[in-house]
């Protein structure tokens, strides 16, 4: 098939889709998603050093410090399944970031095939991100108006009944998290388009049709 082994960067707003989009990659390919989200997440879960240090921030809609999350990333991309490709999404967030991940992969001998800019005016975003759960099972994406269960309050992937939402996905934070993602994020992209990895693609489409932009763009 198409991507596999692929190495992808997704880049995007908050709430743009990425994590939908990297899940349905994963599923077809195999080739594994790294959320720095869903990292952090689990660390704040299991009460860590990581999650202690980033709860609050997250719960504000800011950025975690470049040296918290280029450590958490070093330890995952070293594990044996990102040796068939992986597709990062959420990271790298910040310029230091991008530059920390350069020379990683460097020391690595692996270098990226694609970073790919999940486009979404910010106007659509807040009504994405207040209304969007997951399964607390399998952590399939739902949202209240965009992507329903086939049957109300049933994960159409594993059948569970219990959903929860983030703590983060606010009306409230949502500004913030743009705001981070305008000042902070949008410079990674003609950090890439320099280095000619970068290609743009329409994710305020419905989210078959990103898929099909985004397989080509890769694959192109
Ligand atoms: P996400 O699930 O990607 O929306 O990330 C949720 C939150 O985790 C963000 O709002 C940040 O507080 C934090 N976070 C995730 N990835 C990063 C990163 N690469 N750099 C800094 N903070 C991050």
């Amino acid at each position: 098939m198409k991507l596999e082994g692929k190495r992808i960067i997704l880049m995007g707003p908050p709430g743009g889709g990425k994590g939908t989009q990297a899940r349905v990659l994963q599923e077809m390919f195999g080739i594994v998603q790294l959320s720095t989200g869903d990292m952090l997440r689990a660390a704040v879960k299991a009460g860590t050093p990581v999650g202690l240090q980033a709860k609050a921030i997250m719960e504000a809609g800011a950025l975690v410090p470049d040296a918290v999350m280029v450590g958490v990333i070093k330890s995952r991309i070293a594990e044996p399944d990102c040796a068939n490709g992986f597709i990062l999404d959420g990271f790298p967030r910040t310029i230091p970031q991008a530059e920390a991940l350069e020379a990683m992969l460097e020391e690595m001998q692996m270098g990226l095939d694609a970073v790919i800019e999940v486009r979404v005016p910010d106007e659509m975003i807040v009504a994405r991100i207040t209304g969007r759960y997951a399964c607390a099972k399998c952590g399939a994406g739902y949202h209240d108006t965009f992507q329903k269960p086939k049957v109300e309050g049933v994960c159409d992937v594993c059948g569970s009944t219990e959903f929860i939402r983030r703590k983060d996905d606010t009306a409230d934070t949502v500004a913030t998290r743009l705001q981070a993602y305008h000042q902070q994020t949008a410079p990674l992209l003609p950090y890439y388009a320099e280095r000619g990895l970068l290609k743009t693609i329409d994710g305020a489409a419905a989210i078959e049709d990103v898929t099909r932009q985004l397989v080509e763009a890769v694959a192109g």
